[in-house]
């Protein structure tokens, strides 16, 4: 095992799997934001679903702040709630539900006795139907529906626990009519298009047309954040390929998707997620509990640590961290061991260099892009080459290259700064600010010297560079080996 100090750690020590971290009390300070950069974390995850618009935008500034302070582009995820349902106001809370006991979901939001519960989805009452199941606090108490009327749905606890006012309500297998957005969401995601958001999540996504309408008014708005669609319900995975092809990225929400479909399940759903956002080339972020008891505790499970590994053999792009950043007590020591079981796994993926996916299998993307970057991977490990450069506009060679992995070290190089915090998403490009993109001869001598200064490049080493159409004119992409002066 080696000792890595990741705080010490120079940019190419850094881990090619990406690390998005969700901001919370434990974590928002500006002096803890610059030390989760500086730990591995590539993108900050801001939840929509707790506090206010003005705290947001304080995160919001706090990250950007952060960001400039360590010389690092860091993205910034807007997690929109979507149609989640909670709880009302329980009457005594917590309320314990033992095995058999009875329960009423009444309308309205006054419950008028500890047996009744609320909730904020004013069609809850009308949508159930006798059979069905309902989970309450993540899946913690399960209750089905024995008898409905017009005011009310009597239920009977199945699994026994405990719940609290304004806890999460799952309808494991309901079709409800509740719309994609509520009007909380359309007008975060509207200000998340104008604070300059990279990406910008849905919740409970459960069709194509849902990450459209997103995407549609997210450009709207003059942003061309990437829209990513969070699995975490069943419907959703009966179209996933349309879903994958809506989206500009994906989340295996694992809380809520754990909860909605068989836990069982979750993980070969995870491994089917991740194999079409492969194949369509789509970045991909596994989510939730994956070091979960680093809430209270400095050190993880095995299952933990082994569950990070599994996620990049998988083929993640990214694995997330939620209380243990938000709201735990060893934000910075959660980061740093993902970070570590990071390095650790990518070693054994170096050993299986060279096996790429076929070009063919990827859709949605320009056929000339795509064999370029295959093929410039492979030159790469024809002629030993210590670094791949890779020149982009919008981001998309960077996205498709991060899809035909390699142990080759990989730097994105972009004028726009947009692309920059963009490519934080996709594994193992590392962005690499300042470039002199346009200018060959200035791009290989700012290459050159940054290799020098980080210890990747020796004078006589072989780099490959990707570069966009500006040197020949109507040519797509332009593949060119140099050595380092
Ligand atoms: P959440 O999403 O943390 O916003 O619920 C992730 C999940 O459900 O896994
Ligand atoms: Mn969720």
């Amino acid at each position: 095992m080696s000792d890595v100090s990741i705080s010490e750690a120079r940019p190419t020590k850094k881990a090619r799997t990406n690390i998005v971290a969700t901001v919370g009390p434990a974590c928002q300070s500006p002096e803890m934001l610059r030390e989760l950069i500086r730990s591995g974390v590539d993108v900050f995850r801001i939840n929509t679903a707790h506090g206010t618009r003005a705290e947001h935008q304080a995160t919001f500034d706090a990250v950007h702040a952060a960001s400039n302070d360590c010389k690092r582009p860091v993205g910034v995820l807007i997690d929109l709630a979507g149609p989640k349902i909670r709880l009302g106001q329980l009457l005594q809370d917590p309320t314990e539900c033992p095995l058999g006991a009875e329960f009423r979901f009444i309308r309205g939001d006054t419950p008028g006795n500890a047996n009744e519960f609320t909730c904020t989805y004013e069609s809850l009452v009308a949508e159930l139907a006798v059979g069905d199941r309902v989970m309450l606090a993540d899946g913690t108490v399960s209750l089905q529906v024995l008898e409905k009327d017009e005011s009310s749905a009597r239920c009977i606890v199945t699994g026994a626990g405990v719940v609290r006012s304004r806890q999460g309500v799952n309808l494991p297998g309901v079709s409800l009519t509740v719309p994609a957005m509520t009007e909380a969401d359309i007008s975060n995601a509207i200000w998340a298009a104008q604070a300059g958001a990279d990406f910008i999540s849905l919740s409970f996504v459960r069709s194509p047309v849902e990450v459209r309408q997103l995407k549609e008014l997210v450009q709207s708005h003059g942003s061309r954040a990437l829209v990513i669609a969070k699995i975490e319900k069943g419907e959703a995975l009966e179209h996933l390929d349309e879903i994958v092809l809506a989206a500009g990225g994906i989340m295996v929400a694992r809380g809520d998707l754990g909860v909605e479909t068989d836990i069982a399940e979750t993980p070969v759903i995870q491994k089917r997620i991740i194999e079409v956002c492969q194949q369509l080339a789509k970045p991909v972020i596994v989510a939730t509990q994956m070091l979960d008891s680093m809430q209270d505790s400095p050190r993880p499970t095995r299952a933990e640590v082994s569950d990070i590994a599994n996620a990049i053999l998988d083929g993640a792009d990214a694995c997330m961290l939620s209380g243990e950043t938000a709201i735990g007590k060893f934000p910075r020591e959660s980061v740093d061991m993902m970070h570590r079981v990071m390095l650790s796994t990518e070693r054994t993926l170096e050993r299986t260099q060279g096996e790429h996916i076929p070009i063919a299998a990827l859709s949605g993307v320009h056929p000339i892009t795509a064999a370029t970057v295959y093929g410039a991977s492979e030159i790469a490990s024809r002629v030993n080459a210590k670094l791949i450069v890779i020149a982009t506009k919008g981001g998309g060679t960077a996205r498709i290259k991060a899809k035909f992995r390699s142990a080759i070290p990989v730097v994105g190089v972009s004028d726009n700064e947009a692309t920059l915090r963009r490519m934080t998403l996709f594994w193992g490009i590392l962005p690499l600010p300042g470039a002199p993109v346009g200018d060959g001869p200035a791009l290989r001598e700012f290459i050159d010297n940054w290799g020098r200064a980080s210890g990747v490049l020796v004078k006589g080493d072989r780099v490959v560079y990707v570069t966009g159409s500006d040197v020949i004119a109507h040519a797509h992409n332009v593949v060119v080996v140099q050595e380092v002066q």
